[in-house]
């Protein structure tokens, strides 16, 4: 029952050279989102160096990197 008809089939349509800006989920600022293959989906911003790789399809995070905005032993 929880099988889904798979809308993402016709997803190829988007560029991966077409990055799309989204909103840093760790300090807030403007990053971007870029398809590095019809599934997976890398965000990247470069006011904090966050990183996320997550599957579009399952949303399962492959692999993730937030550094700590507000270090204090700088
Ligand atoms: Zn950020």
């Amino acid at each position: 029952m929880a099988q889904l008809a798979s809308p993402i089939q016709g997803f190829k349509m988007t560029p991966m050279s077409a990055p799309q800006t989204v909103r840093c989920p760790n300090c807030g600022n403007i990053g971007e989102r870029r398809y590095l293959h019809s599934n997976l989906v890398r965000t990247q911003c470069p006011h904090c160096d966050y990183l996320m790789v997550s599957c579009s399809e399952t949303g399962r995070v492959i692999e993730a990197y937030s550094p700590g905005l507000y270090q204090s032993s700088v």
